[in-house]
C-alpha cells in the first residue's frame, strides 16, 4: 500500500481505455513512443475521465517531448473546457517504467498526479490486461515519481 498519497479514485470508462489503446499504438507502425492525457474534472472522492487528449508531440523510439506550441493549446484546451489533466500515458518499446526522461519531461506536475506506462508500444494490451499492463507512478509531495498500484483506478 501506498502512504502519504491522495488515494483519489479515477473512474474511467472501457472505451477510453480502447481509445486509449489505439491512440498510443499509432506510434508502434513507427516504432515511436506515444504519449496522451486523460483529462477530467473532480467529482467528491474521485476523477471521473471525460476524454483523452493527444498533444502535438515530437517523438522518437525512446522519447517524446512536447513543443511549447503545444503546451500552450493543452493550457488553453483545459481553460476554455474547465478541465484537468488527471494522467499522463506514454508507451515504451521495452519494458515499461518511468525513466529519469520521463521524471523530467513529464507533462503533469501536481501532486497525486498520475503517470502510466505501457511496454512494447502497447502492442500486446487490451482493454482486459490494460491494469496488468500498465505501470502507474504518482507525484508525491516530495516530488518524486513512486511507483503505486492499479487500485486507484476503477474501470466502470
Ligand atoms: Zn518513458
Amino acid at each position: 500500500m501506498e502512504e502519504g498519497g491522495q488515494m483519489t479514485t479515477v473512474k474511467c470508462s472501457s472505451q477510453i481505455i480502447e481509445e486509449s489503446i489505439a491512440v498510443l499504438r499509432e506510434g508502434m507502425v513507427r516504432s515511436e513512443e506515444r504519449v496522451i492525457l486523460w483529462l477530467g474534472r473532480d467529482q467528491p472522492n474521485a476523477y471521473r475521465i471525460s476524454e483523452i487528449y493527444e498533444p502535438e508531440q515530437l517523438t522518437s523510439v525512446d522519447y517524446f517531448r512536447i513543443p511549447p506550441e503545444s503546451m500552450r493549446a493543452l493550457m488553453s484546451h483545459l481553460r476554455k473546457n474547465r478541465l484537468k489533466i488527471i494522467a499522463q500515458l506514454h508507451t515504451h518499446p521495452g519494458r515499461a517504467f518511468h525513466s529519469l526522461a520521463d521524471d523530467r519531461w513529464a507533462i503533469i506536475r501536481h501532486v497525486g498526479a498520475l503517470s502510466l506506462v505501457l511496454p512494447y508500444f502497447a502492442a500486446n494490451t487490451t482493454p482486459k490486461n490494460f491494469l496488468d499492463e500498465a505501470m502507474t507512478y504518482e507525484l508525491s509531495p516530495e516530488n518524486e515519481w513512486l511507483h503505486v498500484n492499479n487500485q486507484r483506478i476503477e474501470v466502470c
